[in-house]
């Protein structure tokens, strides 16, 4: 018997990403293999967001043509996991009733039972159905699995499953206890539960005995970590567990948030030279009358000591942040702040989002009262204020050796690239793939937007150690 195949798309966030190898870690090992394309996959599993209505729209679309595809493959059994199985439960089979699993981010731990539940019970419908199946609509399996189930937590990671050599990410809470109006991390994650720290040690040692030298936690608010445990152990604590690991080399962690960036945390940074020198601070406004109706529990002067607190201590680090731009109520004034604070903070990258809102959150009760046309303007004002800073610092690098984690081919032919531990994208001419999961000093000749252009300089075979001497974190 031939095993089955599936083949899971992942939209939105890093965490969707890691649940979705943790979900093909567990097919695994039951027998599936992956399918080489979408189209020869006997299961369809869409690892969806809800952060924004565009990652909704398009897996409705993909939802739209997987029904037709039903009409003429019965057998194929496909599955909603994630944010919008858990935003949409029952309504999601009302829209798309040839769906064949609804599976919540809290049911990850036994997708590989709802997944085999759903493909008997859709074969037991399609061979109910025939022959008249073309001339009715496709019925699904319909199983929903959401607001109860096993935890992706509970899954014992097969650390072979992973895209890079050399880079993991490792999940060290889920939900999120804030009560910003206009995220429905809440509604979909539920509320925050960290791991205990023996568990992440141990997966984290696990995949650094794997070959892994990059490891980046990931949390709704991570450092917010270890709240909700027994001892209430901190995120400072668990950096300094995880660098006692020899073979990782970098560790990194987002999402973070101001309330919770306190002393102990910048005090881990500054001591504990493994950990990337930069800190994804999202401060989403530089006005305070909009922080206070987002709720984000902080003003712009606090953000502001909390940063400078952390420069002080650790020099080296860069700032980013997220900046959501048209909040309902959001003035001229309120946007001209966001954009003095982005110049003030001289953040290294900012994420910039165009305010839609979310059905269920405080915050889709507001009028959304900015035209989509001066939401575009802001966006496009403040990305390239962001451009200019980023494009500043690139500039400043021209010159200085860098230790860039070779990830990957780029986009033009004969260069690979990867990243320095500031997160600045470098490419370089190579096509040697060996290069591939490598940390290799790079000189940068010259500066993008967006990333640098170097040269790769002499190095050791292994790419463990650079030959010559390495500037890392310098401006
Ligand atoms: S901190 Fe706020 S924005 Fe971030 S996940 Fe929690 S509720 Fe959403």
């Amino acid at each position: 018997m031939t095993a089955p195949k599936y083949h899971l798309t992942s939209y939105g966030c890093q965490m969707n990403k890691l649940d979705s190898e943790l979900v093909e870690s567990k097919l695994r090992q039951l027998g599936y293999v992956a399918a080489p394309a979408e189209a020869d996959a006997d299961v369809v599993l869409l690892n969806t967001c809800s952060v924004r209505q565009h990652a909704e729209d398009r897996v409705w679309s993909k939802l739209g043509k997987l029904r037709i595809r039903k009409r003429t493959d019965p057998g194929l059994v496909v599955g909603v996991l994630g944010c919008m199985a858990q935003e949409h439960k029952r309504y999601l089979l009302a829209r798309m009733p040839h769906v064949d699993l609804v599976v919540g981010p809290s049911a990850f731990g036994d997708i590989d039972r709802t997944v085999e539940q759903a493909r008997r019970k859709n074969g037991e419908l399609a061979a109910e159905r025939e022959p008249a199946r073309t001339k009715h609509e496709v019925q699904g399996a319909g199983v929903v699995q959401v607001d109860h189930g096993v935890s992706g937590d509970t899954i014992v990671r097969d650390v072979r499953v992973r895209p890079h050599r050399s880079q993991a990410f490792v999940s060290i809470m889920r939900g999120c206890n804030m009560p910003c109006t206009y995220c429905i991390v809440p509604t979909t994650r539920g509320e925050e539960i960290s791991r205990p720290v023996a568990d992440i040690v141990e997966e984290a040692q696990r995949l650094c005995d794997d070959g892994v030298t990059e490891i980046t936690l990931l949390g709704q608010t991570v450092n917010a970590y270890g709240r909700d445990l027994p001892g209430k152990p901190t995120l400072a604590l668990l950096l300094r567990a995880l660098h006692e690991i020899p073979a990782l080399r970098r560790l990194a962690f987002i999402t973070s948030h101001p309330n919770f960036l306190g002393p102990d945390l910048i005090t881990a940074l500054a001591e504990l030279p493994k950990v990337a020198r930069y800190l994804h601070l999202p401060v989403q406004s530089g006005s305070n009358r909009v922080l206070k109706t987002m709720r984000r529990g902080y003003t712009v002067e606090r953000y502001l000591a909390r940063v400078e607190q952390l420069l002080a201590a650790a020099p080296d680090f860069e700032l980013h942040s997220d900046f959501i731009v048209g909040y309902p109520g959001e003035t001229e004034a309120d946007f001209e702040e966001s954009v003095a604070l982005l110049r003030r903070v001289d953040f290294a990258q900012s994420y910039v989002f165009k305010y839609s809102p979310r059905p269920g959150t405080v915050a889709a009760e507001l009028p959304d009262d900015v035209p989509e046309a001066e939401k575009e303007r802001r966006n496009q004002v403040l990305l390239a204020a962001q451009e200019e800073l980023t494009l500043r610092r690139n500039v400043a690098h021209v010159g200085q050796t860098v230790e860039v984690l070779v990830e990957g081919a780029s986009k033009v032919a004969g260069r690979l690239s990867g990243r320095t531990v500031h997160h600045r994208l470098v490419h370089f001419a190579s096509d040697d793939l060996e290069l591939l999961g490598q940390h290799v000093p790079v000189r940068v000749t010259s500066a993008l937007a967006h990333s640098c252009i170097g040269e790769l300089q002499a190095h050791d075979a292994a790419g463990a150690r650079c030959a010559g001497p390495v500037e890392v974190g310098e401006q």
